[in-house]
């Protein structure tokens, strides 16, 4: 954060009550949405509300202690965010404090008051390679060099979407710190590595368009039925042993965005110290680099005040947008939103404002789609594409998705991944429930899947689709009545359903191979089953019993499809035994 760097002091206010997070001051010379330190040690907060000379703070730190009399420093400026290079591979808290740093300052991450960081290193000095030369022009927004920031990324340095633009009339290449001017313009304006920006304003965009390609996960489940497009949104509810973990792990890992922004959001100390010490340790599968080369993580535990849940939201999508702008592709997760929901209830019964649905406060829906609607695919200002995908994680409590912030959400995110607690007991994994899961995005990425996969990606999936339905209906029967009680071409689709559950939508996260499935192969593991269907139901109609049909030996060798390497000679050798061991019976 930027906030006491070269903001104007204002006037002096006093600090008249504290209630928790909320502190209110009289006499504070600020305006709504404002930087302001509080008390003698200096907490930071924001700005909520102005009432004649009363001016309403939530304070992002702890505020035991804190007493009617302090004193509130206004530093005339909205909360925002330091953005340059050095955001890659470092930990912040949610007022993007460098973790590391406060450690070092306090001996503790967790006994930070009152501590000041800035959110980039201002000592550390960058390669900057110039893009542009004197006599060029650029515009707001334009890119004028490049900086090696991490062996995944290079950073773009880019003219402030708040300046006006001219001709350059120096551009040199060089080692320099953050804040020395690497390239200067006719009008004056002075551009370094580093720009602020105010974290509640969206940055500016030319365009946002329609996306039309997903974002790969290499998880069948995912990729086959209910893709997300790149700058698409999703919710993910996360209740306890459903597989959160290993599932927000694996999109970290696989996803093919070129940066993920993982915002840890009030979620218990120890769940997030699991991500604090897993990320640093994951590899990058495709480069083989650190994954943390590409991953900025920002740690508000629920040990941390509530207050900052809010602002660690606002600090992921700010960073999120700034490298969308270079024309990157970002996947932002954010675990959880639920958390961040409880700290506005919170703050807005202090404030004693008029309660909505289960007191949360009646603009939580406003809120939460002003957070979603930052995410798309853009045409930036300097006319790069970039795109922002939000996946958003909620726990609603017991499971219970009919709870407002669950709801809220789903109104407004195109893909809901429904993890279920009872298939992850029945290791069923990745245990994305999906009769309950859906995805807005799957006709509008169907040509990208037709042009790069296959023509009849639609169709097969359709039939899978078709088949799984089938067998939810019939599983019902079954409970009734046994499966022997069905119809024969009844007990071959459920055959058929229970190969795709197991070869095709299980798949094993920790299996070197397994882990990771590109569409090609999602594409042929389904295929591989529609054509054990497809001569199965041609042998059950020439008359061969269904218990023949299902007993072939070839058939279990579907469910190793997923741990082969080189599955295509697998599958076509399979495919082959399935249809002649069939075609053997009649
Ligand atoms: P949560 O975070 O929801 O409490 P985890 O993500 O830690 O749950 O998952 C619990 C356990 O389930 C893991 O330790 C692992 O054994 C298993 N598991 C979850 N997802 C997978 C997967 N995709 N493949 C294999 N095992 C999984």
């Amino acid at each position: 954060m930027s906030q006491a760097t070269e903001s104007d002091v204002r006037e002096d206010g006093i600090i008249e009550s504290v209630s928790g997070p909320v502190v209110t001051a009289r006499d504070l010379d600020a305006r709504m949405n404002d930087v302001v330190y509080v008390g003698s040690e200096g907490l930071m907060g924001e700005v909520i509300e102005i009432e004649g000379n009363i001016t309403t703070i939530q304070v992002y730190e702890e505020t035991s202690g804190v007493s009617p009399g302090e004193p509130v420093e206004g530093t005339g400026a909205p909360l925002s965010v330091d953005l340059g290079p050095g955001m890659l591979d470092a930990i912040y808290d949610g007022v993007q404090r460098p973790l590391d740093v406060l450690e070092e300052k306090m001996g503790s991450a967790y006994l930070d008051r009152g501590v000041d960081a800035p959110g980039i290193d201002l000592e550390k000095t960058w390669e900057f390679e110039p893009t542009v030369e004197a006599g060029d022009t650029v515009e707001s927004g334009d890119i004028v060099g490049t900086v090696p920031e991490t062996p995944s990324i290079d950073h773009k340095v880019m003219v402030p979407p708040d300046y006006e633009g001219g001709e350059v009339t120096s551009a040199e290449s060089g080692n320099f710190t953050v804040e020395e001017t690497v390239v200067e313009l006719d009008n004056g304006e002075e551009i370094q590595m580093r720009q602020e920006w105010p974290v509640r304003s969206q940055r500016p965009a030319e365009e946002k368009e329609t996306p039309t390609e997903p974002l790969i996960s290499g998880q069948r489940v995912l990729d086959g039925l209910f893709p997300i497009a790149k700058g698409g949104t999703a919710a993910i509810p996360g209740p306890f042993g459903s597989g959160k973990t290993v599932t927000q792990h694996q999109l970290a890992k696989w996803a093919d965005a070129d940066i993920v922004v993982y915002v840890g959001c009030g979620e218990r100390g120890n769940e997030m110290t699991e991500v604090i010490e897993d990320f640093p340790e994951l590899e990058d599968p495709i480069t083989g680099n650190a994954l943390m080369d590409r991953t900025c993580l920002i740690a508000n535990t629920s040990n941390m005040p509530v207050a900052a849940r809010e602002s660690c939201v606002y600090t992921g999508i700010t960073i999120a947008e700034y490298f969308r702008d270079m024309g990157y592709d970002v996947a932002l997760m954010a675990d959880s939103t639920s958390r961040w929901a409880e700290a506005m209830r919170e703050i807005s019964s202090r404030l004693e404002e008029m309660p909505g649905e289960e007191g949360y406060p009646a603009y939580l829906s406003a809120r939460l789609s002003e957070f979603y609607e930052r995410a798309g695919y853009f045409q930036n200002i300097n006319d790069t594409e970039g795109s922002v995908s939000v996946i958003g994680a909620v726990s609603p409590p017991g499971g219970d998705f009919s709870e407002p912030v669950t709801q809220n959400t789903l109104r407004i995110v195109k893909t809901f991944w429904a993890l279920d607690a009872d298939l992850a007991e029945r290791r069923h994994f990745p245990s994305i429930n999906w009769n309950e899961s859906y995805s807005l995005y799957r006709d509008q990425l169907d040509p990208w899947f037709v042009e790069n996969v296959r023509d009849d990606w639609p169709e097969t999936r359709q039939w899978a689709i078709d088949t799984l339905d089938e067998e939810a209906e019939l599983q019902e029967i079954v409970q009734l009545v046994g499966k022997d009680a069905l119809p024969e071409d009844q007990q071959l689709t459920l055959e058929i359903a229970r190969y795709l559950r197991e070869a095709w939508l299980q798949q094993n996260a920790f299996h070197p191979t397994d882990t990771y499935c590109e569409p090609e192969k999602t594409y042929r593991i389904m295929d591989a089953i529609k054509t054990y269907n497809d001569a199965a139901f041609d042998a059950l109609e020439a008359g061969v019993p269904v218990e023949e049909i299902t007993d072939i030996d070839a058939a279990p060798r579907l469910n190793r499809i997923g741990v082969q390497e080189d599955y295509n000679e697998y599958i076509d050798d399979l495919e082959d035994d399935i249809t002649s061991e069939i075609r053997e019976m009649y």
